[in-house]
């Protein structure tokens, strides 16, 4: 941390701050400047206090942090990508995955029926919402437990690990003899009771980004389920919020860009939270696959219009077929592959 102090700071004020960093555990450098003096403090900000606090004396302009706040999941703590194994699939490896299926499990036919159909084109996981995270309390809440089973029943049909959200601690029990890959969706992506409770239940995470999350936010969040001993993440892009109204969010594959540089974790895009309409998932698919992502998140429904939920932005089985083929040639072309799974 560099710790600046206000103009013309008497030798005694410098003292006074030395005093303090040395207090809190850190080595001071003065760098004494004709107007400033500026203190750099040496030490492990991971073990120590921070000294952050210091801002709160009188004769300190700011303190600047030097190191990134976040550690574990840093490409300076591995240079490597961290491939998130589940089941016979590693993301974060060669094969770019698509995991695809409706917003929210409906009904066992629904399931079953667009499950079928997501393997066939191409798809590597199913992902369906059982406990949804509904903007109005009047709108559909998903089936719970139900459709836990009805998920179960797909993975079983068709071979394909399941991702589901989980929007409150006490779920996990029954969430994980289902759910392959735990979702934290947007609206608990700063909960970080809830992250350090998913952590501990010891199954791989897809972290979606707080739709105002700054992307250190999403790598600390990250941070969490990590230090709490999960390095098993995903990280997922869905779009942010911005006075744009054309598009349900903002998609910012910058964000991506930058989370694959700063960050050895594996990111995924969900076009379709980004878009929140169906005829831009192939342009945004295309695009996040350029920029860099491990794959790809995608609503599917056999019927969109008779949706419970975000119906405008599922693709129909029909789509969704055509959105493998179209992405191929990218998924080749950033130097990766597609697995295309068989139906039973
Ligand atoms: C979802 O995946 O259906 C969902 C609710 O996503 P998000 O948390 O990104 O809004
Ligand atoms: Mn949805």
């Amino acid at each position: 941390m560099i710790i600046v102090l206000t103009p013309h700071s008497s030798d005694d004020q410098i003292r006074h701050v030395e005093d303090n960093v040395r207090q809190l555990g850190y080595e001071p450098h003065v760098i004494r400047g004709v107007v400033r003096t500026v203190i750099a403090a040496v030490g492990d900000e991971t073990t120590q206090r921070s000294l952050e606090i210091l801002a709160g004396l009188p004769m300190v302009e700011k303190v600047i942090p030097i190191q990134k706040r976040y550690k574990l999941v840093s490409r300076e703590a591995s240079a490597e990508t961290t491939r998130v194994r589940v089941g016979p699939h590693e993301i974060g490896g060669p094969v770019f995955h698509v995991m695809a299926g409706p917003c929210s499990v409906e009904s066992r036919e629904q399931t079953l029926s667009t499950a079928r159909a997501v393997a066939k084109a191409g798809a590597t996981f199913l992902r369906g919402g059982a406990f949804k995270p509904r903007t109005s309390p009047y709108d559909f809440q998903g089936l719970g437990n139900e459709a836990l089973d009805i998920l179960r029943e797909a993975r079983e049909a068709t071979g394909l690990p399941v991702v589901s959200e989980v929007i409150r601690e006490t779920d996990l029990p029954h969430m994980a003899d289902t759910v392959d890959i735990l979702q934290i969706g947007a609206r608990n992506a700063l909960n970080y009771s809830l992250l350090e409770a998913v952590a501990s239940a010891h199954k791989p995470v897809l972290l979606k980004r707080g739709s105002s999350s700054t992307v250190e936010e999403w790598l600390l969040a990250a941070e969490y389920l990590a230090k709490n001993g999960n390095p098993n993440v995903i990280l997922c892009e869905r779009g942010i919020r911005t006075f744009e109204k054309a598009t349900r969010n903002t998609l910012d594959l910058s964000a991506v860009a930058l989370a694959k540089l700063e960050c050895n974790l594996p990111v995924i895009v969900d076009p379709s939270h980004a878009a929140g309409r169906h005829d831009l998932i192939k342009a945004l698919s295309c695009a996040a696959i350029a920029v860099g992502a491990d794959g790809l998140i995608v609503e599917v429904h056999e019927h969109p219009e008779e949706a419970c939920s975000d119906g405008p932005q599922q693709l129909t089985h029909d789509q969704f077929s055509d959105l493998m083929q179209a992405i191929q040639p990218f998924v080749v072309a950033a130097g990766r592959r597609l697995t295309i799974t068989k139906t039973p």
